[in-house]
Parts: C-alpha cells; sequence; structure tokens
C-alpha cells in the first residue's frame, strides 16, 4: 500500500495525499496500515466513524490529523477534542452539534445526494460556520469510476462554485478514480481508499497498482477422477475426460464469494486453476489437471499479484471495495502487505 500511496504522489504532485482507512482500511486492518502509510509520509487520514477514528489515533498517536467522514452526533461530539480528532460536518444539524468548537470539516453535495450540504443548506449555514475555522472543504464523487462520465464535470463546476464561498479553506475532491481524471480534480488533497489497496476503483481499465491484500488457502486433498464424475454441492459440474482436482480450504465463510462458483480461479504453479461447481462454507475444488504442484499443502492464490483484485470482482459481478471488506478477516489472519 505504501508504493501505491507513492504512485498517487506522483499522480497528483501539488497536493496532499490522504489514506482513507475506513471499514479497518478497507479489510487489511487499520492500525498497520496507518502505521505504514504514516511512515511513508502520510499526514493525513480518513475513517468513516468516532470509533474508528479513536483506533487509528491509538495507532499513530499524535500529529497525523484524522477526519471522521460521518461526522460527530451527540453521543461522541464532546470527545473529539481529546483524541484530537476532526469532524466532517455532513449536514445543519451537525453544523449546530459542533457548535463552532474548534476546526472541522465541510462536506458539500454536489450531485451524489448521500452526505453534505446542498446549495439551499449551505447558504443557511453560512452565519453559523463564521465562527468554525474549515481544515477542509471537501466533495465527493458520484460516477468517478467512470473517468468521462458526464456527471464529474457537473460536479467539478459545482465544488468549485461552492468552495468559493471558502476562499482560506483547502479543499478535496478526487478519492482514488477521481485522482485519476486528471489534474483538475486534485485541488489541495486528494483521498485516495481503495487505490491504496491494490484497485483503480474504475469500471474499465484499471492502473497496475500492487495487491496488498493477499489470500492463500491450503490444498488439503488431491483426487484423480473419471469422466462423467461431478463435484460438489448441486453436482453442478460433471467431468468430460479424466482430471485431477485439488481440495482446498477456502470457502465463503472466509470470505470467498459464492458467486465465484463455476467462475474464479486459484493460481497454482504459474497458472489459473479453474474452480469446479460450487464454493462451499469452507472449501472450493479446483482443476489442477497437469499441474506438478498440486499436493496437499501446497497454498494457492486466490487474491494477490497474480490474482488481481479489480479481475476477482469482475469474475464475481461486484466491486473490489466488496471482495476486500468480504475478505476482511482472511486478508488480516493470510495477508496484508504493507
Ligand atoms: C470511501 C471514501 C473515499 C475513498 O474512496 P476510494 O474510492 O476507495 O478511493 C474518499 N472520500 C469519501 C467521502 C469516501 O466516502
Amino acid at each position: 500500500m505504501v508504493e501505491n500511496w507513492r504512485f498517487f504522489k506522483k499522480r497528483a504532485p501539488n497536493a496532499a495525499i490522504a489514506a482513507v482507512v475506513k471499514a479497518d482500511a478497507y479489510g487489511l486492518g487499520a492500525a498497520p496500515a496507518a502505521r505504514a502509510l504514516a511512515q511513508a509520509g502520510a499526514r493525513v487520514f480518513f475513517t468513516a466513524t468516532f470509533g474508528e477514528a479513536i483506533r487509528v489515533r491509538k495507532a499513530l498517536g499524535e500529529g497525523p490529523q484524522i477526519f471522521v467522514l460521518n461526522g460527530p452526533s451527540a453521543k461522541d461530539v464532546a470527545q473529539y477534542s481529546d483524541a484530537k480528532l476532526t469532524p466532517i460536518l455532513n449536514s445543519v444539524a451537525q453544523i449546530k452539534l459542533w457548535d463552532a468548537r474548534a476546526g472541522a470539516g465541510l462536506h458539500i453535495d454536489t450531485g451524489m445526494n448521500r452526505l453534505g450540504l446542498g446549495p439551499e443548506e449551505l447558504a443557511q449555514s453560512m452565519v453559523a460556520l463564521k465562527g468554525t475555522s474549515l481544515a477542509l472543504v471537501m466533495s465527493h464523487l458520484a460516477c468517478g469510476s467512470d473517468l468521462k462520465h458526464e456527471m464529474n464535470a457537473t460536479q467539478l463546476k459545482r465544488f468549485i462554485d461552492a468552495a468559493s464561498l471558502f476562499p482560506k479553506a483547502p479543499l478535496s475532491l478526487a478519492a482514488t478514480a477521481g485522482a485519476l481524471i486528471g489534474p483538475e480534480y486534485h485541488f489541495d488533497l486528494i483521498r485516495p481508499g481503495v487505490g491504496l489497496y491494490g484497485s483503480g476503483g474504475l469500471d474499465a481499465d484499471n492502473p497496475q497498482l500492487i495487491a496488498a491484500a493477499l489470500i492463500e488457502a491450503p490444498i488439503l486433498q488431491v483426487r484423480d477422477v473419471e469422466p462423467g464424475e461431478s463435484f460438489g454441492y448441486g453436482a453442478t459440474f460433471t467431468a468430460t475426460q479424466k482430471m485431477r482436482t485439488a481440495t482446498v480450504a477456502l470457502g465463503y465463510a472466509d470470505g470467498y464469494l459464492r458467486s465465484l462458483g463455476g467462475r474464479g480461479y486459484g493460481v497454482l504453479g504459474g497458472a489459473k486453476r479453474p474452480i469446479l461447481g460450487r464454493v462451499s462454507m469452507d472449501l472450493i475444488i479446483l482443476d489442477v489437471t497437469g499441474c506438478a504442484e498440486a499436493l496437499p499443502g501446497a497454498m494457492v492464490e486466490f487474491l494477490g499479484p497474480n490474482a488481481p483484485l479489480d479481475d476477482i470482482a469482475a469474475l464475481a459481478g461486484t466491486a473490489s471495495y466488496e471482495i476486500l471488506t468480504t475478505f476482511a478477516g482472511t486478508v488480516r489472519k493470510t495477508g496484508a502487505r504493507a
């Protein structure tokens, strides 16, 4: 992830490169990820929740700035200053709750309609914001994953217009994908998350980022099977010729999505070994015909440099984000790479 962070630093040489470590750093482990990225030079971190931010503060000690994207709630607002956390204020209600305590970020909605203040709420909040020193004014792109989507330019224009109300505040619009659109999206700070962990976050043509999440699992058994034999629950695959198969200790309980049954692969001996039939709770059957390395105990790669995140996500019919967070516990056990 450190090399990926540097990739963004090269892409956006005039911006600060934050690190988004929400959802336990997309399942890789927020504390080790934040420490590695801080060591590489990251000075600004984003979490989704107050609880995550507290854990990241513990891991990093004082110094780096930690923004909480979901903003303060009545339950935690009083505790921000102790841990030196900076909330993102997303609504009129959160601005009231924060009550100009200290530095905060402000989220302007430019078209995603998820979090942030729309034009009317912004106008209505200008007085209340007077006493708040704004550490950041940010927005988020709805369609950054499609670099050519017309909504990107629309949101860029709305962001520039709204941000002109805050001439002194640092500005931030782009996450991973947005940073890849072009320099006009970089402003003062970019906020890559998934890019640090190995995916460009794009619908197509992902850049070659380095795999930070590794999933490997051992072969438990190897079998030689005859034509006509079928495999696994539902007997959904039947051999039409002699085959060698390997049963591997990985399944959907480990986060290996069931939708990869009959579509995914493991990598062994330098080649892709297709999944035969369904993914079980703790087991997968692979076609290892002709693979000399297929022996009990051999480790098969299911996610990593040879089984790229974006490829696996496409085969599963989902986004790289969901692959990472679904795998979460397993990646922490088998290998997240700094
Ligand atoms: C999750 C998130 C990011 C990081 O997005 P990636 O696509 O993973 O880079 C940045 N900003 C906001 C507001 C987010 O919610």
